[in-house]
């Protein structure tokens, strides 16, 4: 059986801590890297100092996926260790290109420019770009001695997000495909073909509850908040609030075009500078839902989208 240890750096409402859970078997993984800071290093050298460990004897890292508070001290571990490192094929394109951070979205929705977060300063601390070793996608397995972990693709959130599940003990390592006390936000990215062929992230978020619902589950490791049980209960509740939100989001919606930006500052009135990004990425994501239902028309003007309601 796996010996699960989960590391959590705390940072307070409202991811409460970011995660990441240490596996003692052979070979010694790591899923999700923290934040690419010394805090994030020392505390996962503190932990395996209990088991008699330091950082060298990582054998094995695994990403759910390459946002900056998962992706984290993975360079700096591997130049250490020399771990090999597991992600999705399609997450590896986003930390190679360097947009992990999607600044897409920025230009999409509007966000005023004195509202960009200068993503350089965090990763300072991670020079190199950590070495792939394989690519994992839906149904591969990751072994273990005694047990093996499967993969499933949970697009949504991100394009090559993961969700890693263990069948004797049932348990799934859930990324931030779920979260228990908030909703990570769906965030919009670009297709080969930029703005046009973005993703659908709602569809696909829904498709993913759907996923993950079929299986037989006692116990989830998120990648932030505490372990929790109650896994039916909360895609369950996603299931009832995704409808409302977009009944929502329509009703601000009228003949004038307006900006994702000004549609979300409506929703959240005041709307702080550093969670612009979020919102206004998952109210791209439901409102491109709603056009697909025939609730929404958008243009597209400059790279920028524009929303309103259907010409009847
Ligand atoms: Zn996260």
């Amino acid at each position: 059986m796996p010996s699960i240890v989960p590391i959590a750096l705390i940072t307070g409402r409202p991811m409460d801590s970011i995660n990441m859970y240490l596996i003692l078997d052979d070979p010694v993984t790591l899923i999700d890297a923290g934040l690419p800071d010394q805090k994030t290093y020392d505390l996962l050298e503190q932990t395996l100092s209990k088991y008699k460990l330091d950082v060298s004897h990582i054998q094995r890292i695994v990403l759910t996926h390459v946002h900056p508070d998962h992706v984290g001290i993975t360079s700096r571990l591997q130049e250490k260790s020399r771990a090999k490192l597991y992600m999705h094929p399609l997450e590896w394109h986003k930390l190679k290109n360097g947009q992990a951070d999607n600044v897409h979205l920025y230009q999409w929705t509007g966000i005023p420019d004195d509202y960009r977060i200068d993503t350089h300063k965090t990763s300072a601390y991670e020079k190199h770009l950590p070495e792939i070793t394989s690519f994992i996608d839906h149904g591969d397995t990751i072994p273990f001695s005694a047990f093996s972990l499967r993969c499933l693709h949970t697009p949504g959130h991100c394009s090559g997000h993961i969700c890693l599940y263990e069948e004797k003990t049932k348990c799934l390592f859930t990324g931030d495909h779920l979260v228990p006390h908030f909703s990570p936000a769906l965030l919009v990215e670009p297709g080969s073909c930029g703005i046009e062929d973005r993703t659908p992230s709602l569809s696909q978020y829904m498709e993913s509850l759907q996923k993950i619902s079929s299986l037989s589950l006692l116990v989830a490791y998120p990648g932030h908040g505490k372990p929790f049980e109650n896994i039916p209960e909360l895609i369950n509740h996603k299931n009832k609030t995704i409808p409302e939100k977009l009944n929502r989001i329509a009703s601000f919606l009228n003949q004038k075009p307006q900006t994702v930006y000004s549609i979300t500052t409506q929703m959240i009135l005041e709307l702080p500078p550093s969670l612009a990004f979020f919102a206004c990425g998952d109210t791209l994501a439901y409102l491109d839902y709603l056009q697909r239902e025939g609730r929404a028309q958008s243009r597209i003007d400059h790279s920028q989208i524009q929303f309103f309601t259907p010409e009847r």
